[in-house]
């Protein structure tokens, strides 16, 4: 490793001054310019091989790509994470990463950042936790220099403004460590939310704009895009001051290029992109919505099933949070932590005590509750229920798997035909013209009594009648608004059950919600049959 000689002086007694030499490590530099995904993947793997080696110094690597590109976390499946369709039709190159972690997208405009180092340098933290921190506060010191208020955010994010702006991941081979990151700088957040399959399933368009928020770049934050040297210059300077050494720009050797050369074509096979499927984890996106009197919560969790960690959390809701960022900040909290009832809870707790975030109406509570509820379905998905069908589920006071032998099937009057006799009236004689017969059939064949609800008042009245009659649970079919708006009046009558969200389009869509509590909703909905049956079926089993 080369050094480069420093002088300072030092008093060894009053009028003498003697000159020491101070000793400054130089570490080396390469910027690799704009590559094709799989050459970059493999200059990871080149560099990290030569450095377990020790034929390579410490060394800092500059990286871009020269398409538009996805990378998954190397334990990933592609097709989970993915939008496949898409990035092929627009030229959007796909790739597997040596580091683990989430999936990224990548435009041509982002920088990336490599660090090479071996485990036992005195300035590399053996500790995980320290390491990151000591990489995320290099890089927000970088970004500090370009006049970014940037700071590292645990677990993995560079955040400005609680915005992410930066993440980090490492791997280690044979005593050497790679890590790396992400800067993004003028990012097209429309392009990633295309690309990847963040777990936005069960949102509507205007928490789909708050996702948004959780992410920022340099342009928005400095109102111009600085140039790529400037930011080297600055992320340089902030590695350097980090960890005390300098940076001598080495580009890469003949040798070392044609050495690289080699490794490409590996990285370009589609056996390595996509890998074997069954040997990957799975990842599952999970969802739970709760009205609290702050607002209404939606969970979007996208969970490893098999080891149970959170991969990606998305908390929305139309709440108030004060400051605004302390729901991002809670996500990367969540985000790599397990996914067990008492990690959340320690995890929830500690951010509250710890931040003192002000979130009116909305507490601890609610917030565990509302997680905890969205990863409760995984346990629905051994017993036959598809990803998609959880998300159509909604459980009222008890686990769903707690719900047994439900003597009741409360069905909504807006499914019934619309000229139908009983459209307004109570009952059913299953005449076969609408989904309502159907669904009674099928309640009575598991010994459950069908009752049709006519407006909100008679929902009421029904449950607390059925309650006082000695019912112990229900089963029942509403739209997910209804849902959201009058899951507080189920649970404060206090009988137990579960929903089934009917298909679209209902009063809510159709901005009809006062004319359907009265029973005057004159479109008409459907009942989701298989779902409502699979529910009855396993309530029962
Ligand atoms: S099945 Fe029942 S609710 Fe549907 S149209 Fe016939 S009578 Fe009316």
């Amino acid at each position: 490793m080369g050094s480069l000689g420093i002088y300072y002086f030092q008093i060894e007694d009053l009028g003498k001054i003697s000159y020491k030499r101070l000793s400054m490590e130089t570490w080396r530099l390469i910027d690799t310019g704009a590559r094709s995904a799989a050459e970059n993947m493999a200059m990871d793997e080149a560099l990290l091989e030569w450095k377990a080696a020790g034929s390579i110094p410490h060394t800092l690597r500059f990286l871009q790509f020269s398409n538009p590109t996805v990378l998954v976390g190397h334990h990933q499946s592609v097709e989970e994470e993915v939008r496949l369709d898409y990035c092929r039709a627009h030229g959007i190159e796909i790739n597997r990463r040596l580091t683990g972690g989430g999936a990224l997208y990548w435009g041509r405009n982002e920088l990336g950042w490599e660090i090479y180092v071996s485990k036992k340098d005195p300035r590399i933290p053996s500790r995980i936790e320290d390491l990151y921190r000591k990489m995320g506060e290099a890089t927000a010191l970088g970004l500090r220099h370009l006049g970014v208020r940037a700071y590292f955010r645990p677990r993995n994010d560079i955040e400005t403004q609680g915005r992410k702006i930066s993440g980090m991941g490492g791997t280690e081979l044979s005593g050497a460590i790679l890590f790396q990151g992400t800067l993004l700088v003028d990012f097209d957040v429309d392009e990633m939310l295309r690309s990847l399959r963040i777990p936005t399933e069960k949102l509507q368009e205007k928490e789909i704009e708050s996702v948004k928020e959780r992410v920022t770049c340099l342009k928005w934050e400095l109102g111009r895009t600085p140039s790529m040297q400037a930011i080297k210059v600055s992320l340089t300077k902030g590695f350097e001051e980090t960890f005390g050494v300098r940076f001598e720009s080495k580009p890469l050797t003949v040798d070392e290029e044609n050495s690289l050369k080699s490794k490409v074509a590996p990285f370009s096979s589609h056996d390595y992109i996509f890998k074997t499927r069954s040997a990957l984890p799975r990842r599952k996106t999970l969802s739970s919505l709760l009205k609290a009197p702050g607002g209404l919560i939606r969970i979007s969790i996208a969970v490893d099933s098999k080891v149970r960690v959170i991969n990606q959390i998305l908390i929305t809701g139309d709440f108030f949070a004060y400051p605004k960022r302390a729901i991002f900040d809670l996500e990367s909290l969540l985000k790599n932590s397990r996914a067990n009832p008492s990690d959340i809870e320690k995890t929830i707790h500690s951010f509250f005590s710890d931040q003192k975030p002000k979130i009116p109406g909305i507490n601890e509570t609610h917030l565990i509750g509302a997680i905890e509820e969205a990863l409760q379905k995984i346990d629905l998905l051994p017993e036959g229920f598809s990803e998609e069908e959880t998300h159509h589920l909604f459980p009222i006071l008890k686990p769903f798997k707690e719900v047994r032998n439900p003597e009741v099937l409360l069905l909504p009057y807006c499914a019934k035909e619309v000229d139908c006799v009983y459209r307004t009236t109570q009952g059913c004689e299953e005449c076969g013209r609408c989904s309502v017969g159907d669904a009674s059939q099928m309640a009575r064949s598991f010994g459950m009594d069908p009752i049709t609800i006519q407006n909100y008042e008679e929902l009421e009245s029904t449950l607390r009648n059925l309650k006082q009659s000695g019912v112990k649970e229900f089963i029942g079919s509403c739209c997910e608004p209804f849902y959201g708006k009058h899951r507080p009046d189920f649970e404060r009558i206090g009988l137990s059950g579960i929903l089934v969200d009917v298909e679209r389009s209902t009063c809510y869509d159709l901005g009809q919600e006062k004319e359907a509590l009265k029973g005057r909703f004159e479109n008409q909905t459907h009942l989701n049959l298989p779902l409502l049956k699979r529910v009855v079926e396993y309530s029962h089993g």
